[in-house]
């Protein structure tokens, strides 16, 4: 399989090229240049484990990579979960939950990461090269890469937090891993001034190329790729337990890298009916899927901080396709969005056959978690209560309905005693970081002081 950028500048790039570039030269990102089609296949694949469904998938993208090898790379990133299915589908009162918190660091961002981490050192070692990876987080992306490239040879991370600005958990969760190769820099600033500062160090080419900067945010098509996997592997066990043909999901979303697999796994061919994404205040997205208009508005903080987002940079992949895999309307519509802040489809239908949206505020979110946990004994997170709330505004038919579980709630204490009234959300491995021994540097929103810190640690 070769890669290509939405807006048409790169092609024919090999999987294991794509994965090192992260972002494209002109600016893009980087897309298949055609979707497997596995609907001969789904009897078969509705039988295999979690790990051997994922190598199946898997090869379909990166056949530069030989299959054992590929095998050796899913096997251990897998074998880090908590939980021996990796993504257990509970059942919860009339909805499935499919539980994506299972690994290192309780959120779904460990699918994709935990198998990066394994996969950069493979490229690496091939290659004898090595890459530094700088990354911004408000939480939860900085403790999963942090944990997924901890110990790893021939690549080093820096990750930017606000300080004081992410939660009490998260902090620690990316503090306490004391590996030479992990460095966390608290800057004094808020979360766009950490993405600032990156953005101005990729930038800098020739910075960039001296010290081989690497990025693992999900601009990066293996991250992508590595969810897929977890939308068939539910799909088959919701309907081998229901004996539905088809499934909905709903997907709490910020970046529109999660609801972007859900939506490559329906062009795959699995039988996918509807693909709803949910949002907070933040809803860019819900407002596009319900007016055609994709407009920036200011961000606000909410009890679900992993989805306060305004630009969804993987809402580019999807135009693509909606715009029938034209790059230079994708290039037209992204500078128009640059220049003015809006952009408008103007052409068709605003969506496609799967995707539509809704809408969750704080206080409907905080009931759906209530309300979950007196009716069904189940505990949801932010995060998953505002998916849940949309779905069943989006009305729970026939068709099974998965709402993907994005974090555990023992990540969002604070908010769980909101909902409940009780301080009832906590893991033994949470606690457990409480008196931990920690290591960062304090440093001021300043990108040339970051420059500084990240060459005197390159590899
Ligand atoms: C990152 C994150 C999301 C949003 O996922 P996207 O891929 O950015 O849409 C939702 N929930 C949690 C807990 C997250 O960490």
């Amino acid at each position: 399989m070769l890669y290509k950028s939405t807006r048409g500048g790169d092609s024919r790039l090999p999987f294991k090229e794509t994965v090192l570039t992260g972002l494209a030269r002109d600016g893009g990102l980087m897309l298949p240049e055609s979707v497997p089609d596995l609907s001969g296949a789904l009897g078969r694949l509705a039988t295999l484990r979690y790990q051997d469904l994922a190598v199946e998938i898997f090869r379909e993208f990166a056949d530069d990579i030989p299959e054992g090898s590929l095998r050796a790379i899913v096997e251990k990133s897998y074998s880090t979960f908590r939980a021996p299915e990796v993504t257990p589908l509970v059942g919860v009162g009339d909805i499935f939950v499919l539980e994506l918190f299972h690994g290192p660091t309780f959120a779904f961002k460990d699918l994709a990461l935990q198998f990066l981490g394994n996969l950069f050192e493979y490229v690496l070692r091939e290659n004898g090269a090595r890459l530094n990876v700088v990354a911004a987080t408000s939480g939860d992306t900085g403790s999963a890469a942090i944990h997924g490239l901890r110990g790893r040879k021939g690549v080093s991370i820096t990750v930017l937090h606000p300080f004081g600005r992410v939660s009490p958990v998260q902090a620690l969760q990316m503090t306490s891993v004391l590996d030479a190769n992990v460095h966390n820099l608290a800057i004094d600033g808020t979360f766009d001034d950490c993405q600032g500062i990156v953005k101005a160090l990729f930038a800098d080419l020739p910075f960039k190329d001296k010290y081989s900067l690497g990025a693992v945010n999900s601009i990066n098509w293996a991250r992508v790729m590595a969810q897929i996997a977890y939308y068939f592997f539910a799909a088959f066990r919701a309907m081998e337990r229901t004996g539905a043909t088809q499934v909905d999901f709903t997907v709490p979303t910020g970046n529109f890298g999660d609801v972007f697999a859900g939506y490559m796994a329906a062009k795959m061919g699995l039988p996918i009916r509807r693909l709803i994404l949910a949002t907070n205040e933040n809803d860019i997205l819900d407002r596009y899927f319900r007016t055609g208009v994709y407009s920036i508005g200011a961000v606000s903080a909410t009890i679900s901080p992993s989805m306060d987002i305004q630009v969804a940079s993987n809402f580019e992949r999807w135009l693509h396709y909606r715009f029938g895999e034209d790059p230079a309307k994708v290039s037209a519509a992204m500078a128009e969005f640059k220049a003015t802040g809006s952009l408008r489809i103007a052409d068709g239908a605003i969506g496609d056959r799967w995707l539509s949206s809704g809408r969750a505020g704080t206080e409907e979110t905080l009931g759906t978690i209530r309300d979950t946990w007196r009716g069904a004994g189940y505990l949801l997170d932010p995060h998953t209560a505002v998916g849940v709330t949309v779905a069943r505004k989006a009305g729970i038919g026939d068709v099974p309905m998965i709402c993907l579980a994005t974090a555990h709630p023992a990540k969002f204490p604070a908010a769980i005693e909101r909902a409940v009234g009780e301080d009832i959300a906590h893991h033994p491995a949470l606690d457990a970081l409480k008196g931990a021994e920690r290591r960062m540097t304090r440093l001021p929103a300043d990108a040339r002081a970051v420059a500084e810190f990240v060459a005197a640690n390159a590899l």
